[in-house]
């Protein structure tokens, strides 16, 4: 199993769910302070690659993705 690990950087979201919508196991939007944040107990290994996908996509790249075998942070 990879060790996937996820960061979102509240103070670079935009708040846009971009990142919802492509992978909404893992990330959500908090209404009240509209910021994208993580899914508690989310199973990041089995959504790596939705995750990589979000953070290739994130407007603001505020999601930083690490998964052991890549060569760095994405
Ligand atoms: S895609 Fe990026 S800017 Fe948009 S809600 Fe997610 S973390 Fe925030």
């Amino acid at each position: 199993m990879n060790q996937v690990i996820v960061q979102i950087q509240g103070g670079m979201c935009c708040g846009f769910g971009n990142c919802a919508g492509l992978c909404p196991q893992v990330f959500r939007l908090d209404y009240e302070t509209n910021r994208a944040q993580l899914v508690p107990d989310a199973q990041l290994d089995v959504h790596a690659e939705q995750i990589a996908r979000a953070a290739s996509e994130c407007p603001t790249q505020a999601i930083f993705f690490f998964r052991s075998g890549d060569d760095a942070w994405a």
